[in-house]
């Protein structure tokens, strides 16, 4: 084994497999838009169902719009487009609490690149709709999903952690069955917001901003949270709102959000084609870890999983989520077992059907390896941004699709890097950075982590005007 990378501090270059992706050699959004080949972005996939009807999608993206009012005349236009079967280019994430600004960031990546795109188009009317793709259907126990970070030199460690009240009943469950928080707990937290923010001011008084601005942006925030909360039934409604409101309404973005757990309901042909391709699909990761590894990158044994393990997850009756398994090299029978309350799942290939209606009731999810093929063969994307920590999974991914004759959604993996800013008058960032690390605490990672826009979004919508934060991610993008 030769470990030569981390992935974290991946860069395009470092050893990676250009020959085989060419795009991510791109230092740049614009140079990406340059390397996707010319339209059209997509291929014909041998032996895959067809990606879902747009109109399937466009049902439930109008729905969620609908539901929280971002129905704007940008995401009306966009879902025209989206509806007429044009190349949709996509960023897919997990609607966390109060997300890094890395994750609310990455609608703005996406509609600079089909700016990129749209110079270079060959077609008059093409637009290059963008989807929002909200993976909601994790279990609640992930840490992101649950934990906020919000920078403080008050504390310790540098950060105070807004998190999710008791998520323990909730832990191996899908992110879904949380239910909204309550208005007690979003009240807390802004009040807490408010007295660190006022901490913060107090140790740059000079400088930072002006009381006054800051208790407005606070209001703004809180306002955006309220009618997030008014509006949801769960949790990761409540985060998605949020993230659409301040995407859609406030930053005008087309962005088409799409809730990932109500879409997949219609994707008993594609969940066919995992089951039917289990085989093949454990050879390709088995082939896919040989490959990375000669390119110096060490995959996880739990991205591999091993070969009785089917690509997707049974979600039992009592709501807790559960490993497929087969016993037969076939995949003939296919089972799972509910260690909390008992209940077995028995499906078998000549009974398709029983399988197909748990796919329709919304209990059957795709295991992580899975989720990367969907982007291509159930959702039919062209093409998509993410940011540099989603590299392991991404390149492992792409790898297996290309053993499985598929071909890779190109991506942009987006290192943000937000000190570059030469007008240093204009962010907190620059302001931040001047301040001595020890006010931090111990921790001397949050003012490059608040660099490189790993802290809540909420750190930096009070802290600047939340206008002056999309310009500052533009400014990134745009050489
Ligand atoms: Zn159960």
């Amino acid at each position: 084994m030769n470990l030569k990378h981390n992935w974290f501090n991946l860069r395009a270059t470092d050893g990676l497999p250009v020959n085989l992706f060419p795009w991510l050699s791109a230092k740049d959004l614009a140079s990406f838009a340059r390397a996707l080949n010319k339209p059209p972005l997509s291929s014909i996939i041998a032996d895959c169902p067809p990606p879902l009807p747009r109109h399937n999608l466009a049902q439930v993206a109008g729905s969620f719009h609908q539901c929280i009012k971002t129905n704007t005349d940008n995401v009306v236009h966009a879902m025209e487009s989206f509806e007429d079967g044009q190349e949709v280019l996509r960023c897919s994430y997990q609607p966390n609490v109060f997300p890094a600004l890395t994750i609310v960031s990455l609608p703005i990546l996406l509609s600079q690149l089909a700016d990129y795109l749209y110079i270079n188009r060959e077609k008059p009317s093409t637009t290059y709709p963008q989807v929002f793709f909200l993976l909601d259907y994790d279990v609640a126990s992930d840490n992101r999903f649950r934990v906020a970070h919000f920078p403080s030199q008050a504390t310790k460690n540098g950060y105070w952690t807004i998190a999710i009240q008791d998520v323990k009943p909730f832990s191996n469950k899908t992110m879904f069955s949380v239910p909204p928080p309550s208005p007690q707990w979003l009240d807390d937290v802004f009040s807490q917001i408010h007295t660190h923010m006022l901490q913060e001011i107090a140790v740059t008084s000079n400088s930072l901003i002006s009381r006054r601005k800051l208790e407005d942006n606070i209001d703004f925030c809180r306002e955006l949270a309220r009618l997030s909360l008014q509006h949801s039934k769960s949790f990761t409604e409540f985060n998605s709102f949020f993230i659409s409101l301040l995407i859609n309404r406030y930053w005008c973005l087309p962005t088409i959000f799409i809730p990932g757990h109500e879409v997949l309901k219609k994707c008993d042909d594609h969940f066919i084609f995992l089951w039917d391709s289990s085989a093949d699909i454990y050879k390709a990761k088995i082939k896919a870890a040989e490959l990375m590894d000669e390119y110096g990158f060490l995959v996880r044994g739990s991205l591999i999983g091993s070969q009785s393990q089917l690509n997707f997850w049974i979600i039992c009756e009592c709501g807790e989520r559960l490993a497929v398994n087969s016993e037969d090299i076939k995949y003939k029978t296919i089972t799972a077992q509910c260690l909390e309350c008992g209940r077995t799942y028995q499906y078998k290939k000549n009974q398709q059907m029983v399988f197909r209606e748990l796919v329709r009731d919304g209990r059957v999810m795709p295991r992580i390896v899975a989720d990367n093929i969907f982007d291509t063969i159930a959702w039919g994307f062209s093409a998509g941004v993410s940011y540099v920590g989603a590299a392991e999974h991404y390149l492992f991914t792409a790898m297996v699709e290309s053993q499985l004759g598929i071909k890779p959604l190109p991506e942009f993996l987006w290192r943000a890097d937000l000190s570059r800013q030469e007008d240093d008058k204009s962010f907190i960032l620059s302001k931040t950075s001047k301040l001595s690390q020890d006010k931090y605490g111990q921790s001397s990672n949050t003012i490059r982590d608040i660099q490189f826009g790993k802290a809540s979004c909420l750190y930096y919508l009070t802290a600047e005007d939340p206008k002056e934060v999309k310009s500052l991610i533009l400014k990134t993008l745009i050489k």
